[in-house]
């Protein structure tokens, strides 16, 4: 008998009958034998809809009350799929993020777990009930609700799965598998068979949203076998996420990643002396903002040099005004920006025995007539900023130069 995690996300839950269709292969896993704890996200298009709502009446919502909010999408389909289980005669009990005690920091928006008390799923368990537990949402120690950022099931099933020490954590979604690059974007992606932790993370963090980065980062630190699949075939097989000794067949990149909602923000012409990078991401980072990318460069003119760095879009009218402040104060000659660009990235664990892969990249770029505006590097990945009109020619024409689609 194993314990198995499962995880359903919103497009896997979108309407009654797909909540049904899950519950049939939840009850093929139960009739097996398998004890199963099970969470899922709210419908699709349900936690868009409700921030919508809220902005409505507040322009930037109160974040506790927005916690309160998007927390209900999940309400709403645990005790659908719990109905729809007892339905085919599988005995199922739902409970929310606080019934379970997923305590978490009081991070509204993007709490992190701090720890899960198993005690009320073992015993639920023991009582041969399968589990529903909502996905995205906690509670901190004073008892706030709060969520664990977009995407934030995928966390919730990766974190159950570790503090009940399950067998396999399998993340159902419209896709079947972890591919090369988005299939959406380049039809001839093809599915890996596993993928390490590493790359998953970076792959994650560079914008794959697959799957959210905190699951992979508790996945890879509790060694949780990780499996992602498609709800919508049967007998799946999916891609294992695992650690690296477990890969048998190493590819040099194993896959490109994007990120559309990157914005550049340039000072130009900043008098070069100690302290200027410090002074310009202190005015950032004290309003919040997160800044990705940065480079520094000699500027044309003696003594000056250019500064610049990208954020989130959603940041960038504040970064920009920011900026303008922080360029009178600095006496530079003025800001330049962009929020038209996105990230293109190849990660892979062999670049770290295969020199050249970056000036193979640039020069795959360099052909398609592609400007490089920003460039980043660490031991498993390539970044570089580029025109968003370029994202599909450049994430294609990648993938066939380093042969992706090929096994
Ligand atoms: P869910 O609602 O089930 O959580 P998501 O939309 O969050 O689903 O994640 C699945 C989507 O991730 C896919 O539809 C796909 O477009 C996108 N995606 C991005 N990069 C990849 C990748 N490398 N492999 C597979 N899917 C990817
Ligand atoms: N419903 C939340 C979201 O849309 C959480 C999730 O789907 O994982 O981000
Ligand atoms: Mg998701």
């Amino acid at each position: 008998m194993a314990l198995i995690v499962q995880k359903y996300g919103g497009t896997s839950v979108g309407s009654v009958e797909r909540i049904q269709a899950v519950a049939q292969k939840i009850k093929t896993f139960a009739d097996g034998g398998d004890q199963l704890v099970v969470s899922v996200s709210a419908m699709s298009g349900e936690t868009n809809r409700m921030t919508a709502l809220a902005q409505e009446i507040q322009t930037v919502p109160s974040l506790r009350e927005m916690d309160m909010l998007l927390t209900t999408g999940e309400q709403v389909t645990i005790s659908l799929l719990s109905m729809a289980l007892q339905q085919l005669g599988c005995d199922a009990i739902s409970y929310l993020g606080s019934q379970v005690r997923i305590v978490t920091d009081s991070e509204h928006g993007k709490a992190r777990i701090k720890s899960i008390d198993d005690h009320r799923i073992h015993a639920s368990l023991d009582a041969g009930k399968v589990v529903v537990v909502a996905g995205f949402q906690g509670i901190d120690e004073q008892g706030h609700i709060t969520t664990l950022g977009r995407g934030g099931s995928d966390t919730t099933a990766v974190a159950l799965a570790a503090a009940l020490k399950a067998d396999e954590c399998q993340i159902y979604t419209d896709v079947d598998g972890v591919y090369t690059t988005d299939p959406r974007i380049e039809p001839n992606a093809r599915k890996m068979k596993s993928v390490s932790y590493e790359e998953m993370l970076e792959m994650a963090s560079l914008g794959s949203k697959v799957l959210q980065i905190r699951s992979v980062e508790f996945a890879s630190k509790y060694k949780v076998p990780l499996r992602v699949l498609s709800s919508l075939i049967d007998n799946p097989v999916g891609t294992l996420i695992t650690s690296e000794e477990n890969i048998v067949e190493q590819a040099v990149i194993s896959g490109i990643a994007h990120n559309k909602d990157e914005a550049k923000l340039s000072l130009i012409g900043v008098p070069d002396k100690p302290g200027i990078a410090f002074k310009i991401l202190k005015a950032i980072s004290s309003a919040n903002i997160e800044v990705d990318m940065i480079v520094q460069s000699v500027s044309a003119r003696e003594g000056l040099t250019n500064f610049a760095f990208t954020v989130h879009r959603n940041d960038f009218a504040k970064a920009l005004s920011i900026l303008e402040t922080v360029c009178e104060e600095l006496g530079a000659i003025g800001v330049q920006s962009d929020d038209k660009v996105v990230k293109v990235s190849l990660v892979g664990l062999g670049m770290r025995s295969h020199a050249g892969i970056a000036s193979q990249m640039f020069e795959v770029l360099h052909h398609e007539g592609i400007n490089i505006q920003m460039i980043s590097t660490s031991e498993i990945k390539i970044s570089v900023v580029i025109d968003e009109k370029y994202l599909e020619l450049a994430v294609r024409s990648l993938h066939s130069a380093f042969e992706m689609d090929k096994e």
